[in-house]
């Protein structure tokens, strides 16, 4: 007899019909005088299996007035083919054992539908859910399609440090981490004494590995991050979240070309691999109220498109020429709002399309500049109904040029010794992308809210479990 079987490998035809032990949460449980039902849910599958019982069985008798939603429990009996409509299998109940009671006076996840914001709310609870099941094993699916992408086209997995020494990107504002006692911070001068702190220095949480990849890269040729992120920004948007987690591949003697080439096969490949290994999730998630009717359809746009990319300047004057009144005035220079990504994605390319070659002034120091001195090698990845994806670019390998931006930007050069060293040690064309993986989740799973494809949310006054 096998166990250890899922009902996810019973759904998919995996498991042959015969006897087995099964171990689950009880999602209904339905009695009568000929013939009880329990439906059983182990996590593995958002459908769970139909438990056919005698209510005249020992084992289930003396226990089934306590077994409600929510129950743990443990089954064996035969895996049969079903006679009932809407299901193949159905599983013949020999003996049962009550592993867990779940009070019903008490236990919150009863079986009617809750609201997402009630279950963020009891977040050690949300995972039996049946939207979190499927949102979570996603987001597992998906951890392993980033992983296999680079693996498989010879990229090396860094692990970048997560407490670091300086705030190298400017990317936000970041998490301070200390030991000292707050009620006594060590003053020198009039000034914090961070010489008396742990690492005698001042540290926090790392807001990108993007800078550390670089190293690798100049080292191992082609590798990737993927690992939690911290921004100590006080967005309180759907889109935003203290704690994320960010993929950031970056590749030695790639052009901004090349790297395009990565981002869109990237894109193309995840969606492929989680429309194929959780269709049964993606199907659920289509039928939930707040999904597009459309949505599995969108993806799979995305994941046969050829990609279209467009220079800046030419997307601002396609911009201006569109006769739109967007709330943001389009201006060559501007940042790219949110709607002006739309409106270049769903109505103009309807596809996904790459922008490059953004004015310098409103990206990162370490972009390459254009032979024009005006323009910086970044693109930006959009895509239908969400807009930018990826953000990436072709880094500056010119020590003079590099120097000079930090310089003109008046960061702290000091901190960038050993930045700029890369440089001046055999130095090579390189670039790479972030992709912020919640971000990517949502797209897939079509929630509206970041805090519902993270297991433990962190935002502004919210930190709890
Ligand atoms: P945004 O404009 O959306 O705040 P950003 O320009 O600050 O993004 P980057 O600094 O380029 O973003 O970070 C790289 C990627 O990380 C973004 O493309 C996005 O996918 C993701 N990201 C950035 N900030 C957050 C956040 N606070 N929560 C979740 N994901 C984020
Ligand atoms: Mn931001």
């Amino acid at each position: 007899m096998q166990s250890k079987l899922t009902i996810r490998d019973i759904n998919q035809d995996k498991a042959p019909l015969g006897e087995y032990q099964l171990s689950g949460w009880v999602r209904t449980h339905r009695q009568s005088k000929s013939v009880s039902f329990i439906e059983l849910n182990d996590g593995s599958a958002v459908r769970g299996l139909q438990l056919v019982i005698d209510p005249n069985l020992d084992s289930y008798k003396c226990v089934a007035a306590t077994i409600s939603t929510g129950a743990a429990i443990k089954v064996r009996g035969q895996l049969v083919a079903s006679p009932a409509k809407g299901q193949k299998y159905e599983f013949q109940v020999s003996e049962l054992e009550l592993v867990g009671v779940a009070d019903p006076e008490t236990y919150p996840l009863q079986k009617k539908g809750h609201t997402l914001e009630f279950l963020r709310d009891i977040l050690h609870l949300r995972p039996r859910s049946n939207t979190f099941g499927a949102v979570f094993r996603v987001r597992s699916v998906a951890s392993m399609a980033v992983h296999k992408f680079f693996q498989d086209r010879g990229f090396y997995y860094v692990h970048t440090p997560i407490i670091t020494a300086s705030d190298c990107e400017g990317a936000g504002a970041m998490f301070r981490v200390t030991t000292f006692d707050l009620a006594k911070v060590p003053l020198k001068d009039g000034k914090v004494d961070f010489n008396e702190d742990f690492f005698k220095a001042e540290t926090s949480l790392t807001v990108s590995g993007q800078l550390e990849g670089e190293i690798f890269a100049t080292g191992l040729g082609k590798i990737y991050t993927f690992g939690p992120t911290f921004r100590a920004e006080n967005s309180n948007t759907v889109r935003h979240l203290s704690e994320f987690w960010m993929i950031e591949p970056e590749m030695a003697f790639y052009e901004l070309e090349d790297n395009m080439k990565l981002a869109e096969d990237f894109i193309r490949y995840l969606i492929r691999y989680v429309l194929e290994h959780c269709e049964e999730e993606l199907k659920f998630f289509q039928e939930r109220e707040w999904t597009a009717k459309d949505h599995i359809q969108v993806l799979e746009r995305v994941m046969n498109a050829d990609f279209a990319s467009l220079d800046y300047s030419e997307a601002i004057r396609i911009l201006e020429k569109s006769g739109k009144k967007f709330e943001f005035p389009v201006k060559w220079g501007m940042d790219l709002q949110s709607e002006h990504e739309r409106f270049l994605t769903d109505e103009y390319v309807k596809g996904p399309v790459i922008v490059v070659n953004y004015p310098k002034e409103i990206k990162a120091f370490y972009m390459k500049v254009n032979p024009d001195g005006k323009t910086v090698r970044a693109m930006d990845t959009l895509v239908p109904r969400l807009g930018e994806i990826i953000g990436g670019s072709q880094r500056e390998e010119r020590h003079d040029v590099l120097l000079q931006r930090i310089r003109e930007l008046k960061l702290p050069e000091e901190n960038y010794w050993w930045y700029l060293e890369l440089r001046k040690f055999g130095t090579v064309p390189h670039s790479g992308f972030g992709l912020g993986f919640e971000r990517f989740l949502m797209y897939v799973t079509g929630m509206q809210n970041i805090r519902d494809v993270i297991p433990f949310p962190r935002f502004p006054g919210y930190a709890k479990f």
